[in-house]
């Protein structure tokens, strides 16, 4: 059997671009023992890859990653024929696995693509992001940059859930609407044609006490500038700069605001909240049940798309999580 699969060819300068990766078509073995086939339903582009295809990762070989799919061939007692699982074997139709870092996941606790975003990485991100590093408590005023996105629109609505203020950042004004009319966010802009700080001053006149860093630049400036005193920012991600090099990442030029408002920077990794897993997926679930969290998706077909989601995420293309769909229900 063929199974397709990408490789990171070159390392990006700038947006990635096509020419960074390659299609490889390889002949899919028998799974040995202890082993297991999986047919992969969908695979997940996310903003980190972006980072590790600049240093960590090794040229010519699959891009790593999320990705979910079917068990359909088991030499795995772990694991049965059919078993929906969650893994970390990246941009290919099929994988095998001795079962290390495969998760079995409930199909009926939520649809399969949400295990990839809002039940998935992304959604813990939020969750423990804000609840965890950003020691939320319930009614602060929260603001959260890329809040359209996978991580941004969850942590919105959490904020919301417990009684918060919540303002959100977007690039387009359909982002901006639906952040409001839709996610329940309170004060929502467009930060390429709006002054995010006066933004800022207008939405909450007494301050911020989080600021949900998902992109970095001059809306961590204007964060900064407008905080209360006592107030986080859980450094999640600076995603404005990933595309700079090294050494072009701007500022903040006014860290001394930090000094007399008593503000924390706390940067965090998503592994960090393994042991907020579990709970994790009993709230989410019963959120996403009630209605009280809703989510988007961006659904490329067929993995010949999977570069151009990616390119994507840089250039505001989704809605909610970007995914890559390999197989039709
Ligand atoms: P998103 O779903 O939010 O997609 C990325 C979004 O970023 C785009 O849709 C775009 O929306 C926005 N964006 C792109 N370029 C810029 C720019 N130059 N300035 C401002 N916004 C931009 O991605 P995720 O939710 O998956 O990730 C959000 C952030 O969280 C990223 O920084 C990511 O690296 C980080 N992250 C960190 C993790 C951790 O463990 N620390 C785990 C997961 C994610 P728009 O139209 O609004 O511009």
């Amino acid at each position: 059997m063929i199974s397709k699969e990408i490789h990171l060819k070159s390392r990006p300068t700038g947006l990635p671009a096509a020419a960074n990766f390659t299609m490889v078509e390889r002949e899919i073995g028998e799974p040995g023992a202890g082993e297991i086939l999986i047919q992969n339903h969908y695979m997940s582009v996310d903003p980190y890859m972006r980072g590790r295809m600049a240093m960590a990762w090794p040229l010519d070989e699959v891009m790593i990653g999320g990705a979910l799919g079917k068990v359909v061939t088991s030499n795995n007692p772990g694991f049965q024929v059919g078993d929906y699982v969650t893994h970390g074997l990246g941009w290919r139709e099929y994988a095998i696995s001795n079962g290390e870092g495969v998760n079995q996941i409930d199909p009926e606790l939520a649809p399969l693509s949400a295990y990839l975003g809002v039940m998935g990485m992304p959604g813990l991100t939020a969750y423990g992001g804000l609840l965890v590093t950003g020691e939320y408590k319930p009614g602060e005023t929260v603001f959260v940059s890329a809040a359209s996105g996978a991580v941004g629109s969850i942590v919105g609505q959490i904020a919301k859930i417990h009684g918060s203020t919540v303002i959100g950042s977007a690039g387009s004004d359909d982002k901006v609407e639906m952040l409001k009319a839709s996610l329940g966010f309170d004060h929502a802009f467009n930060y390429k044609t709006a002054d995010p700080l006066t933004e800022l001053r207008k939405a909450a006149p007494e301050g911020i006490d989080i600021y949900f860093e998902n992109v970095g630049g001059p809306q961590l400036e204007a964060a900064l500038t407008h905080m209360r005193l006592y107030g986080r920012i859980p450094i999640c991600g600076m995603i404005s700069t990933y595309n700079d090099g090294a050494t072009a990442t701007p500022g903040p030029r006014n860290l001394t605001e930090t000094i007399y408002k008593h503000i924390t920077l706390k940067g965090f990794v998503v592994s960090a909240f393994v042991d907020q897993q579990a709970q994790f997926l009993t709230d989410m679930s019963r959120w996403i049940k009630s209605g009280e969290v809703k989510y988007n998706e961006t659904i490329f077909d067929g993995i010949d798309n999977a570069v151009t989601a990616f390119e994507g995420l840089f250039q505001g293309a989704n809605n909610g999580k970007m995914l890559v769909k390999l197989v039709s229900e």
